[in-house]
């Protein structure tokens, strides 16, 4: 599996469960962390303490991301920039389309 620079590629690139409930801990309000939130914190590690995911004793990062996403209330708006970059890109969008292969009886573009 590639490795991709943002949470964004990986989540274009791949069918996750609950795809569409998939967040940043950035923008996460069970993100352990009581700095203000922009994108120089990103690589910082804080516990997850979603009720659920607690006993894993989660250790994660900015960019790291799941489906028991929960928007912090007063999310940054720096945060809230970092999160949904690359959303719309068109450049994951091609990889997206490429790693699925040509369309049936169609060549690829
Ligand atoms: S791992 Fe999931 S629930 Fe935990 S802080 Fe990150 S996005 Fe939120």
């Amino acid at each position: 599996m590639p490795t991709f620079e943002h949470y964004q590629q990986l989540k274009t690139a791949n069918a996750l469960p609950g795809h569409d409930g998939v967040g940043a801990c950035l923008t996460c309000k069970y993100w352990q962390v009581e700095a203000y939130r922009d994108e120089s914190i990103v690589p910082k590690v804080a516990l997850c303490i979603h009720p659920m995911l607690a006993p894993f004793a989660l250790i994660v990062t900015g960019a790291s991301a799941c489906n028991k996403w929960a928007e912090k209330p007063d999310k940054e708006p720096e945060a809230a920039a970092y999160a949904e970059r690359y959303e719309e890109d068109k450049g994951v969008q091609r990889e997206k389309a490429r790693l699925a292969g040509p369309p049936p009886g169609g060549k690829e573009s």
